[in-house]
């Protein structure tokens, strides 16, 4: 698929760079702050930067950023890897910024003999008020022209505690007329008395953002250094940095980030929709996060795949999950094993059976032809789907009736004889005939039947509980909808069947095994089964209106 596909402008910016000889080879970086779970648009750069450095032979770096001791813990550091492993990437390094502290504290010294940054006095609101606005320059700080003696004892005093929490800062000298306000004296240091999950209580003062990442990326020599666009305004702050303290050139190019229908993506959101218990953890299946598409049974290879397919915009767009489900589809009908599973059951007595301890054999897939075959045990008794009869049907009406014939996936051909009601009037079974010579792979009956039901036999099925997911959110662009984003959560988004029957053949199955339960959509074993009970995730409906859509397209 990549052969023909035109290059995206990051690959032609690389293929010129390397066409130029600039870089023998490329070195990208994965960037995430340790502040929570990585969702789908972290996906996305995650493909990109490890894919471009597969594709050009390069090698990409795992930087955790985490420079704000605060947000920060090691449990977010310990599923960031694990989601990335999961996706199918290594690193060629695991970095921390932190690990660079020292180094960017010696970068500051730098800045700071070199005339170019201050110790500044002045709160964050009088900080805030010297900014000025887009259309108006800003005015400089009192403390702007201390000497470079004052400044470097007033730092060293700063790293070694003197100070309280905001009680100073230190500034880049830039110009505070700059028509880029990140220009206007940018602060680099702050001062937190916190504990960090990896420094501990080593460090009182911690870099900005600004100030970490570009030089995290020149100390590790990155070539191309990709992030979001609303880094575009940072770019001048991050090339200033390289220039001024001479270091590696990395060099920074921004692309669109993801946004996609009916879900949010922010990890702030993302972490009160945990806090708040509107959904179970960072891992509940309606979650955009790697970790709830993996528990939903998303295929790590249908992300890679969606990934791939949106491409690398320049623009900020809004993508329809219905593409990331659609590749789930693919990529599941392919893999997942077929199986039968009844959700509303109704019985069945099939008066003229006697063959009790038969087992039918079917396909675990058709479409793999090494798949194999599973055994399904027949019985006197089985479960159809209570929605698979009508005692009044209309015309078109293939299913079971009065009167009316079936077949029994992989088994017989049935006929309806009788409805059994209790004394309310409600249906309680149906007795049968079945049709011996109907048998499937050796029906010699002559017969043809519309219809073929899923079905499990009774003495032979294993309760399980079945979750049904929906969409998280009602409306499309949550991010833009109006009032706060909890306004809009679907609060129908789970169904539980809590009493749903399965053919023995799932208890025998993997952990990791990925279904199609015939006719009911693309499921997968929940973590939260026991030996007792069995408890599936719908992974996607069977039904993909998309694929319509993307033919119709073609
Ligand atoms: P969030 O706003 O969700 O917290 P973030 O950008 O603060 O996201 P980081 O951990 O700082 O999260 O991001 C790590 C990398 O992932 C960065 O390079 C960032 O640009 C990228 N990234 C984050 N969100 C998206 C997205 N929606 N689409 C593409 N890339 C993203
Ligand atoms: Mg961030």
């Amino acid at each position: 698929m990549s052969e023909e596909k035109s290059l995206n402008f990051i690959e032609e910016i690389v293929e010129a760079d390397l066409a130029a000889g600039k870089h023998k080879s490329i070195t990208t970086r994965f960037p995430p702050e340790p502040n929570g779970y990585l969702h789908i648009g972290h996906a996305k750069s995650i493909c990109l930067n490890f894919g471009l450095a597969a594709k050009y032979g390069g090698s990409t770096n795992l930087r955790f950023d985490d420079t704000n001791p605060v947000t920060e813990d090691t449990e977010y550091v310990e599923s960031i890897k694990d989601d990335v492993r999961w996706l199918g990437f290594q690193w060629a390094q695991e970095l921390y910024a932190s690990d660079y502290f020292d180094q960017l504290y010696a970068f500051a010294l730098t800045l700071v003999k070199k005339g170019l940054a201050y110790v500044d006095d002045s709160s964050a609101e009088e900080i805030a008020a010297q900014k000025g606005t887009p259309t108006q320059p800003g005015v400089n700080s009192p403390y702007r022209n201390r000497s470079i003696e004052e400044n470097l004892q007033l730092f060293e005093a700063m790293r070694a505690g003197a100070y309280r929490d905001g009680e100073k800062v230190l500034r880049a000298k830039i110009d505070m007329a700059s028509p880029n306000m990140h220009m206007r004296d940018p602060i680099i240091y702050r001062i937190k008395h916190a504990h960090h999950h990896r420094t501990g209580d080593q460090w009182c003062i911690y870099p900005m953002y600004d100030f970490a990442h570009g030089q995290s990326d020149a100390i590790e020599n990155i070539t191309h250094s990709i992030c979001t666009l609303e880094f575009i305004p940072h770019r001048p702050l991050y090339e200033w940095f390289i220039e001024q303290l001479e270091i590696y050139p990395s060099r920074q190019y921004e692309f669109a980030r993801l946004n996609m229908t009916y879900t949010v993506m922010s990890k702030r959101k993302l972490l009160q929709l945990v806090n708040e218990k509107h959904v179970t953890g960072w891992d509940d299946p309606r979650m955009s996060t790697i970790s709830g598409m993996r528990r939903r049974g998303y295929p790590a290879e249908a992300i890679r795949e969606f990934c791939e397919r949106i491409g690398v915009a320049k623009r900020d767009n809004l993508i329809d999950v219905g593409l990331l489900e659609f590749c789930v589809r693919e990529q599941l009908n392919k893999t997942a094993i077929r199986r039968m599973v009844v959700f509303d059951p109704l019985k069945v007595i099939l008066t003229n059976y006697t063959g009790e301890g038969e087992l039918l054999s079917s396909e675990n897939n058709p479409e793999d032809p090494n798949g194999g075959n599973r055994d399904i045990p027949f019985g006197k008794e089985i479960y159809i789907e209570r929605e698979d009869f009508m005692e009044n049907p209309s015309k078109k009406y293939f299913r079971l009736a009065p009167g009316q014939m079936v077949r029994l996936k992989s088994a017989y051909i049935i006929r309806c004889d009788e409805v059994i009601k209790n004394d309310a009037g409600e249906i309680t079974a149906l007795h049968c005939t079945y049709i011996p010579e109907s048998k499937s792979g050796s029906d010699t009956s002559g017969i043809n039947v519309k219809g073929t039901l899923h079905w499990v036999s009774v003495a032979h099925a294993v309760p399980a509980e079945v979750r049904l997911y929906d969409r998280l959110f009602k409306v499309e662009d949550v991010a833009n909808a109006e009032g706060d984003f909890k306004d809009h959560i679907n609060t129908d988004s789970l169904q539980v069947i809590p009493h749903a029957y399965a053919e023995p053949a799932l208890l025998q199955d993997g952990q990791e095994d990925r279904y199609q339960f015939l006719r009911k959509g693309y499921f997968c074993l929940d973590k939260d089964s026991t030996a007792q009970k069995l408890v599936f995730n719908r992974t996607v409906t069977l039904k993909d209106t998309w694929a319509k859509e993307v033919k119709k397209g073609a």
